[in-house]
């Protein structure tokens, strides 16, 4: 029976490779399926014992929250000690980094005051592979990639922390590969998480399937099967995405291009990310994001939005500014949810969503989050609508018929999206003539962050 269920979690495509299934059975193994874009168990190792540990089964974040911070969260984002916006007080390396390189600093500040022995944190393993590694000193850190959107197998966070000899680590994280390492963890051996000194968490709006990648070469004209690397972000606030050759070529574009838009629309993401409830990375110690909103939007090297959860990331964060590591500026809740979307943080759509799919017989996880209660329903002819066009853009998209989806988008479903892209143009004329207008209309501590940041 639970095979079955496990079946329908693929089906979907709410397997997202981040359970600590690889202790149970060593011999497990993920593997990337050409028609979906994702990680995938092996077909011998879909049994029983996976539904227990699986994070796209069932997880409770009050419970999870509890058994790491202590107590009930205290917010809908969770647990919150303090929100911050900041930035590393180096420039290059800021400029290299994704927003304000605070994961970099953090890592560099645990390292130089021993609080830690090793990291373990998503690098480079192969062809357009990234992977969770351990890093034993300070000098890697700087060669650690900007942000990966594209899927990472994470099998390997929890097999490193439980076979290496290193008693204190820090684990960098997506917050589902931070969710399974806890699930696993207090279901199965709590001691490894005396292992763990601090999480760093990064808040994540979007995870995209590998057809985003392919469907750039096809629509730049590139040879997938010769491409290298991707680097989606770094150098200048939000830099451009490169891609990057074995030849050593390199195509490099804009990110909001008619290509791109399609490139890394919602249908290209993994589809549990449709029904992610948790992209401010809730069980995380300390979670960074980039700064979105326009009092930000100045930075020529890129501001990370900050959440302390626990009292120790929040010192850590105020020893790192008075040893001049990073500019530091406190800011609130309300700020968070100015700069990411309401929707992505509260989880307007995934709940629904989730409730649409049980509505209709089809899976959806059994979920509790501090949010649960408090999301803005959509419209049921919506959620209707989208799961139409879901099913036959995962039809699509395994067929590899990407110019197809191109020519969908741009006909007869996009007044919303023209609509957004001639907004974007005058925003972007707008700030060019009216450079100061913009501080003008925002909001309360604009001066603060003009002072501290730029
Ligand atoms: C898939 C994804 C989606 C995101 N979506 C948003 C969003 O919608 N809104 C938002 O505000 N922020 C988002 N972020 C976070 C943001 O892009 C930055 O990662 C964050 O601001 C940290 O910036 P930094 O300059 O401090 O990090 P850096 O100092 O540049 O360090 C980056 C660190 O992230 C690690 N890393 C990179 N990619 C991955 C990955 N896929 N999985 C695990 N670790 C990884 C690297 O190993 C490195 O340690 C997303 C990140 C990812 C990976």
């Amino acid at each position: 029976m639970s095979g079955k269920i496990f079946q329908k979690i693929i089906d979907n495509g709410f397997y997202i490779s981040t359970e600590g299934y690889k202790l149970i059975n060593p011999n497990f193994e993920n593997e990337l399926d050409d028609k979906t874009g994702m990680y995938r168990p092996k077909e011998e190792f879909i049994d029983d014992k996976f539904l227990d540990i699986s994070i796209s089964y069932k997880i409770d974040y009050i419970d999870l929250s509890n058994r790491i911070f202590g107590c009930n969260p205290n917010t809908k984002l969770g647990q919150v000690e303090n929100t911050y916006l900041a930035q590393s007080t180096n420039y290059q390396r800021n400029y290299k980094a994704t927003s304000g390189a605070i994961v970099k600093e953090t890592l560099r500040y645990l390292f130089n005051t021993n609080q830690i022995q090793a990291a373990i944190a998503v690098q480079k393993t192969g062809k357009l592979k990234y992977e969770p590694t351990k890093i034993m000193n300070i000098e890697e850190i700087d060669r650690l990639p900007s942000s990966i959107y594209h899927m990472v197998d994470y099998t390997n966070t929890l097999k490193i922390l439980k076979e290496s000899k290193e008693k204190k680590f820090v684990v960098v994280g997506t917050p589902w590969q931070i969710d399974g390492m806890y699930q696993y963890i207090f279901k199965k051996e709590p001691k490894l998480k005396n292992k763990i000194v601090l999480t760093i968490g990064l808040l994540t709006g979007w995870y995209f399937t590998y057809h985003t990648v392919k469907a750039l070469c096809r629509f730049y004209n590139l040879d997938y099967n010769a491409l290298d690397n991707i680097v989606y972000r770094g150098n200048g606030k939000s830099g451009k995405t490169r891609l990057i050759f074995e030849n050593g070529k390199q195509k490099i574009f804009e990110r909001f291009t008619f290509k791109s838009l399609v490139a890394f629309e919602r249908y290209f993401n993994v589809p549990k990310f449709l029904i992610e409830v948790n992209t401010q990375n809730m069980l995380a110690d300390l979670v960074v994001g980039d700064a979105h909103t326009k009092d930000c939007a100045y930075s020529k090297t890129g501001i990370s939005l900050v959440i302390a959860r626990s009292k120790k990331a929040d010192e850590i964060l105020n020893k790192m500014k008075k040893r001049d590591k990073i500019r530091l500026l406190k800011t609130d809740n309300e700020h968070v949810v100015r700069s990411q979307k309401r929707d992505r943080l509260y989880g307007d759509f995934a709940w629904s969503y989730m409730k649409y799919l049980n509505k209709i017989g089809e899976f959806s996880p059994e979920i509790l989050a501090p949010s649960k209660n408090h999301y803005k329903s959509i419209a049921e002819a919506e959620l209707e609508k989208f799961h139409r066009i879901l099913k036959r853009r995962r039809k699509l998209l395994s067929e590899g018929k990407y110019w197809q989806i191109f020519i969908e988008k741009y006909s007869f479903q996009s007044f919303g999206l023209y609509k957004k892209l001639i907004c974007q143009v005058l925003e972007k004329i707008g700030l060019i003539i009216f450079p100061r207008n913009l501080f003008n209309r925002n909001n309360y501590h604009d001066k603060e962050i003009r002072e501290i940041f730029i």
